[in-house]
C-alpha cells in the first residue's frame, strides 16, 4: 500500500531559502512540512558554504595579522597547524548552527522529512529516504532546492581535483594548489589554502578578479594577494588538465607554459538544482539552465507552487534565498505582500573584504545610466590608520534626477559589515546629506561612507 501523507505547505530542500520560508510559514498557522534529502538542515550555506568558510577565513585573517604586526615590533614564530583540529572545530560550529535549526523546526511543529523529493503530479511528491519511500500530498509547496558546484567537462575524475565542498574538509594542505576561478568563492578558498601554507594560482578567464565588481573596489585586494600568491593568472584560460603520477598537468590557453600542481580547486560557478525534480510531473517547465521562473510574489506559472533562492536565478546568495522564502510563505499564508527589495548586497570576505550593493559604475556604463559619484579614500581615515587598513575605500553613486543614493562599494576590514548602513540608505531612499548629517561614531571605519556622502556635498532637498 502506498504511504500517503498531507501537508497543507511542503517546502522542499532545507537550506536558507527553504528552512526561512518554512519557518515563516509555520508561525503564521500553516500545516509544513520540510523535505530534505541531507541529515542536516541548513543547506549549502550551513553545512558547506557560507559558515564554514567563514569559520576558517577567520582563523586565517588571525593569522595574518599576528605575522603582519612584524612591522610593529611583535614577532611571533611560524604556527603550527594543526589540520584535524581545525577541521573539527569548524565542524562543531556548522553542527551547532544545524542542531540550532532542527531544534526551531520542532517548537513550530514544523515536521522535518529526509529524503529526496520528486513531483509525480502537482499536487503530489514522492520522498524517497531513509524511511522508504512516502509520498506527500500537499496543497501548496515551495521550491528551494537550491544549486550545486560547476564542474568543467574537461577536467579528469581524480581525487585531486576539488569543487568547494571537498576544498572546504580540508583533507590536506597541498603544496601547490591551482584555483580556478577568480570569484567570491575561489578567491576566499585561495586564502584559506595560502594562509595554512600553500602555494597558490588563480586563473580566472576574464580580465580581472571579481568580474561582477568596479575595478576601484577590486585594485586593493589585487595588490594584496598579488604578493602573496605565487601567480594571479587574469586573462588565462585553462586548456587542459591531465591526471599524472606526479600531478594535475595544466596547461593554459595564451602560451604559458605547462605547470603541474598538487591539487586543484574548480570554483567556476554553480548551476542551479531545477532539472533534478521531475518538476513537468507537476505542470511546470524550466529553462535550459535549469532555472524555475518566478513573480514578484515568488509564485511560478502554478499559482500554488512557488519558488526561492539559488534555484530562481539572480545573486546565489544566502541573504537573498531566505528574503525569498519569506515572501513566498507569507504569500501562501495569504498576506498581501511581495517581493520588493531594491537592492542586495554582495560581500567577499577576503582580506581586503570588498563589498558592493545597487548600481555600480560598470553596470552604469553598460547600460549608459547616468550617475554622480564620490570617493573617500581611507588614507584619510584616522580608524583605518591605527587598523593597517588605509588602503581602502569607500563610495557611492548618487542618481543625479533624484538626488539619492542608488549604488555603494566599500573595500577594506569590515566592509560587509558596513555596506548594511548603505543597503539601508538605498532602500530608504536616502539623499547622500542625510547620511553626512547622521552622527557617526568615532573612530570607526563607518565614518568613511559618511565622509564619502559629505564629500558629495549638497544640502537635504525638502
Ligand atoms: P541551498 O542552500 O543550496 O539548499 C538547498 C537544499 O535543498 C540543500 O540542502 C539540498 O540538499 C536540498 N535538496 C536539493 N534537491 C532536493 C530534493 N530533490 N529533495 C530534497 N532536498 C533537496 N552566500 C552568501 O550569501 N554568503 C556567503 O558568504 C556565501 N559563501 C558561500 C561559500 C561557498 C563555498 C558556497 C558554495 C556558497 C556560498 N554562498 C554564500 C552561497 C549560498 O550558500 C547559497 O546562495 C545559498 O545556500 C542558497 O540557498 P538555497 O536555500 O537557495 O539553497
Amino acid at each position: 500500500m502506498k504511504d500517503t501523507d498531507q501537508a497543507g505547505l511542503v517546502v522542499l530542500g532545507g537550506g536558507p531559502g527553504g528552512y526561512t520560508a518554512a519557518f515563516r510559514a509555520a508561525d503564521l498557522g500553516l500545516d509544513v512540512v520540510l523535505v530534505e534529502r541531507e541529515p542536516t538542515l541548513g543547506g549549502v550555506c550551513l553545512n558547506v558554504g557560507c559558515i564554514p568558510s567563514k569559520a576558517l577565513l577567520h582563523v586565517v585573517h588571525v593569522l595574518e595579522q599576528a605575522r603582519g604586526l612584524s612591522a610593529q615590533g611583535i614577532s611571533f614564530d611560524e604556527p603550527r597547524v594543526e589540520l584535524e583540529q581545525l577541521r573539527g572545530w569548524k565542524d562543531s560550529v556548522v553542527g551547532k548552527l544545524t542542531q540550532g535549526l532542527a531544534g526551531l523546526a520542532r517548537q513550530r511543529g514544523v515536521r522535518v522529512l529526509q529524503g529526496e523529493g520528486h513531483f509525480v503530479g502537482p499536487h503530489e511528491l514522492r520522498v524517497r529516504g531513509t524511511r522508504g519511500e512516502q509520498y506527500l500530498q500537499f496543497e501548496q509547496a515551495i521550491i528551494a532546492v537550491g544549486s550545486r558546484p560547476l564542474r568543467l567537462p574537461m577536467l579528469p575524475d581524480d581525487p585531486r581535483i576539488m569543487d568547494s565542498t571537498a576544498a572546504l574538509n580540508l583533507a590536506d594542505i597541498p603544496e601547490r594548489l591551482l584555483v580556478l576561478g577568480g570569484g567570491i568563492i575561489g578567491l576566499e578558498m585561495a586564502e584559506v589554502y595560502s594562509s595554512l601554507g600553500s602555494r597558490v594560482t588563480i586563473v580566472e578567464r576574464t580580465e580581472g578578479l571579481l568580474p561582477s565588481c568596479d575595478r576601484d573596489l577590486v585594485e586593493p585586494l589585487r595588490k594584496h594577494i598579488s604578493s602573496r600568491y605565487e601567480a594571479l593568472l587574469t586573462s588565462t584560460e585553462v586548456t587542459a588538465v591531465v591526471a599524472e603520477e606526479r600531478g594535475l598537468r595544466v596547461s593554459f590557453g595564451n602560451g604559458r607554459e605547462p605547470a603541474y600542481f598538487d591539487k586543484l580547486l574548480c570554483a567556476v560557478g554553480r548551476a542551479p538544482n531545477g532539472k533534478t525534480l521531475d518538476v513537468d510531473k507537476a505542470g511546470l517547465a524550466v529553462d535550459t539552465m535549469g532555472f524555475i521562473n518566478v513573480d514578484k510574489y515568488q509564485r511560478t506559472e502554478l499559482p500554488h507552487i512557488y519558488a526561492i533562492g539559488d534555484v530562481v536565478g539572480g545573486p546565489m546568495l544566502a541573504h537573498k534565498a531566505s528574503h525569498e522564502g519569506k515572501v513566498a510563505a507569507e504569500v501562501a499564508s495569504g498576506l498581501l505582500v511581495a517581493n520588493e527589495a531594491q537592492v542586495i548586497p554582495s560581500v567577499a570576505y577576503t582580506d581586503p573584504e570588498v563589498a558592493w550593493v545597487g548600481l555600480t559604475e560598470t553596470q552604469a556604463r553598460e547600460t549608459g545610466r547616468s550617475y554622480r559619484k564620490a570617493s573617500f579614500p581611507w588614507m584619510a581615515s584616522g580608524r583605518a590608520w591605527t587598523l593597517g587598513a588605509e588602503q581602502g575605500l569607500s563610495k557611492i553613486l548618487v542618481d543625479p534626477k533624484t538626488g539619492v543614493l542608488v549604488g555603494a562599494g566599500i573595500v577594506g576590514p569590515n566592509a560587509g559589515e558596513l555596506i548594511a548602513e548603505a543597503a539601508l540608505a538605498i532602500e530608504m531612499g536616502l539623499e547622500p546629506a542625510e547620511i553626512a548629517l547622521t552622527i557617526h561614531p568615532h573612530p570607526t571605519l563607518s565614518e568613511t561612507l559618511a565622509f564619502a556622502a559629505e564629500t558629495y556635498g549638497g544640502t537635504l532637498t525638502e
